[in-house]
């Protein structure tokens, strides 16, 4: 079902069949000629094809991609072929893309800044990685609400994968997206984001105060990273434990990297101690 969000701005939900339970909202600006931000999956081509049609095959001048995540790019080759449309994102996702099974070609880089035109409106490409090393937000110049790919999504703040996700560089982005008061939010996953200055701080202060505590922890003696998330968790679902375990580590990557946390290999077992 095609929703529109506000004037030349609409969105699908395109589902992601085996790839994840989320559908992945792919943007649509413009009426004829049109582009496309995010297609999704393969699981979703036939949804995205299906759109068009129901559209009236509009001429898609170009698809743009928030990053290349799987449910966001994968079918990016194909919507290609069948539209002729090129394919846009930022340079800094091609190391990340070399090293998935998935490929997209690029057939025009988006950079860092750029102002991206279409149909009224004028797209700011804003640079903000920790989700993915190349991840762009598209701010709207004049209106100023966002789309934001997996900066946010409509529930929460984003997961964060190493080694192309990087924590620092997240709530760094989540802080300059804060500044610059962009408003709505439009995530690639869920609802909009309503009041997005504020859900960002909110989420910036959760992670400073997760790190926060995570740095009293160890105020008394060196730990591995499960008795911190021990201590900060408590007794956890066995489903979440990796999740979990793995955003501690996160967190204490970051704290080493600021030379806050000091890692010690002891026997075998992997410790942190504050410096
Ligand atoms: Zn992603």
């Amino acid at each position: 079902m095609i929703r529109t969000l506000r004037p030349g701005l609409r969105c699908v939900e395109v589902p992601n069949g085996d790839v994840m339970d989320d559908p992945t909202n792919m943007f649509i600006i413009g009426e004829n000629p049109v582009v496309l931000i995010d297609p999704g999956s393969m699981p979703g081509l036939d949804t995205v094809v299906d759109t068009l049609n129901g559209l009236g095959n509009p001429v898609v001048s170009e698809i743009w991609l928030t990053h290349v995540h799987i449910d966001h790019g994968e079918s990016a080759n194909e919507v290609r072929r069948h539209t002729g449309a090129p394919i846009r994102f930022h340079e800094l996702e091609l190391p990340e893309l070399h090293a998935t099974p998935h490929d997209i070609e690029l057939d025009g880089p988006i950079a860092t800044g750029e102002i991206l035109k279409h149909t009224g409106y004028a797209f700011e490409a804003v640079l903000t990685p920790g989700h993915a090393a190349g991840h762009l937000s598209f701010v709207e110049t004049s209106e100023n609400f966002a789309i934001v790919g997996d900066l946010v999504t409509g529930w929460g703040s984003s997961a964060i994968f190493p080694p192309w996700g990087d924590l620092a560089d997240y709530i760094d982005s989540l802080q300059l997206m804060a500044r610059r008061g962009s408003n709505p939010l439009y995530p690639s996953h869920g609802e909009p984001v309503e009041n997005g200055p504020e859900a960002l701080q909110r989420f910036v202060h959760r992670r400073l105060e997760r790190e926060r505590q995570i740095l009293e922890i160890l105020n008394s003696d060196p730990l591995p990273a499960e008795k911190i998330r021990d201590q900060l968790y408590g007794e956890l679902p066995q489903d979440l434990i990796n999740d979990v375990t793995g955003n501690v580590i996160l967190h204490l990557e970051k704290l080493e990297r600021q030379l806050e946390v000091q890692r010690i290999d002891a026997e075998g077992s992997v410790l942190y101690r504050r410096c």
